[in-house]
């Protein structure tokens, strides 16, 4: 193998651990971020779980009818906010024909494999780094309040055993022994063994303090606003500091991936998912393992290194808009109280609210791999709600693509030039 000097564009999970596995694979490494060391992204402040039980893709059966119904409801967990934009258009007709039974068939068994080779490297890391990201290796409960969706659970619950992923159905009984220091009001639950989370900022700063050490190359403060092209090959890329060049580019940028890639040969159809989270530094009662509130979307991490509870959700396509809407966090904490009974909305006052971008394709599967028309120009973006779970596995098989090796999962339905 060529030792190659790498350009990733993007600081979040997905760029770090690319940068990370591609050091690791001998090759040079320099990471452009706009934001500063201690800059924000949808990569810190997420639910921090790995989940083999999330092997639906996001354009499931079913989504669209939902999506349409919780639009009306300002507490919901879901909106998107109508707007005449041509690509949120175009992105919405790509998610409703994705979203067919015949296509999660083909979509789930890659999203299984994807999701557990990425949770082997977590327990890899953790061992190699004596676990300094909270890793917690117990599973997690999909909680239901009515018997109707743990009917809908039970069902995915048996579509996840064909697969080879392990889930359990529970009784309101058999969840509380398995959770006796939380009280809880639900009818039951089902119960994913495999599944594991982690402290998201701890994880991130863990990369980016191994990175600096292993000699990778920061620019901090330091945007992309457009690539020096000639034939197929990008000569450099136009920075906000100057011109910046390198052997092999990947833009990791996340929802901006798009913009990135303005003025490049490609379609990357994409929105922006907002979404909240609230962490409790005191919180009355901690559980072993996080949790999904079926009902309310609802993700809850708690994250036993630091003593805190985090509740997470929403999903608002509403554009690169970062602003905060105080009814649907109401929703979350309203969400919280009712599942978990010791817990009130007192609690949560004047709690900071944390907000991200998760960036969505159309088809619920990311893009990883090369551009078509270049030669050395990559993306590893649009994960939606996966990107923690998968930075690892996205990282690793970027660094096969760049180092010329045949990846070790197939990646062609994760082809970036698949929308043109
Ligand atoms: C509430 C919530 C809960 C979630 N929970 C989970 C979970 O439990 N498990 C899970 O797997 N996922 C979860 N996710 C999703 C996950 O957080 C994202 O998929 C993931 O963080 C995306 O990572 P990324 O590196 O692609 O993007 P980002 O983290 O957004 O990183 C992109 C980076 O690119 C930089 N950038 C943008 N434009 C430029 C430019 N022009 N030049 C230079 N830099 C640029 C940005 O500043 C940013 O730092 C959750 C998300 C939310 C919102």
């Amino acid at each position: 193998m060529v030792a190659k000097t790498i350009l990733i564009v993007g600081g979040g999970v997905v760029g770090l651990c690319t940068a990370y596995y591609a050091l690791r694979a001998g090759h040079r490494v320099i990471i452009l971020e706009r934001g500063g060391p201690d800059h924000d992204s949808c990569s810190l402040g997420n639910a921090g779980m790995i989940v083999p039980s999330h092997f639906a893709p996001l354009a499931a059966p079913g989504m669209v009818s939902y999506g349409l119904r919780a639009m009306w409801n300002p507490e919901s967990p879901f909106y998107i906010r109508p707007r005449l934009s041509r690509e949120l258009v175009d992105w919405g007709w790509k998610f409703i024909r994705s979203a067919t039974p015949a296509k999660a068939a083909q979509t789930e068994p890659l999203l299984r494999d994807l999701s557990l080779a990425s949770r082997q490297c977590f327990a890899d890391l953790a061992r190699e780094w004596g676990n300094d990201f909270g890793l917690v290796q117990k599973g997690s409960l999909m909680l239901c309040k009515t018997e109707h969706a743990l009917r809908d659970e039970a069902a995915l619950a048996e579509r996840a055993n064909r697969l080879g992923i392990p889930a359990h159905v529970l009784t309101a009984g058999q969840v509380a022994r398995l959770e006796p220091n939380v009280a809880m009001d639900v009818v039951g639950a089902v119960y994913f063994p495999q599944d594991c989370h982690l402290i998201p900022q701890r994880f991130v700063a863990g990369l980016t303090r191994r990175l600096q050490a292993e000699g990778a190359q920061f620019f901090w403060h330091t945007e992309v606003r457009g690539w020096c092209i000639r034939g197929r090959r990008v000569e450099c890329a136009c920075t906000s500091d100057g011109e910046l060049e390198a052997d092999e580019y990947v833009i990791a940028g996340g929802a901006w991936a798009p913009q990135i890639a303005r003025g490049l040969k490609v379609r990357l159809p994409m929105q922006a998912g907002k979404g909240y989270s609230i962490t409790l530094a005191q919180p009355r009662q901690l559980p072993e393992m996080c949790a999904i509130l079926v009902e309310a979307r609802v993700a809850v991490t708690p994250m036993p290194l630091d003593g805190v509870l985090r509740f997470g959700g929403t999903m608002e396509i509403t554009g690169l808009d970062e602003s905060i809407s105080p009814a649907r966090v109401r929703g979350i904490v309203k969400a919280a109280c009712a599942y978990y009974s010791a817990f009130s909305e007192e609690d949560f006052r004047d709690r900071p609210v944390w907000r991200g971008l998760r960036p969505v394709s159309p088809d619920g599967l990311p893009y990883v791999g090369r551009l078509r028309h270049y030669d050395n120009l990559s993306i590893a973006a649009g994960h939606a709600m996966l990107g923690l779970s998968l930075g690892p596995i996205t990282g690793r098989l970027m660094a096969q693509v760049l180092s010329g090796a045949r990846p070790e999962i197939d990646i062609g339905l994760l082809d970036p030039n698949r929308f043109g």
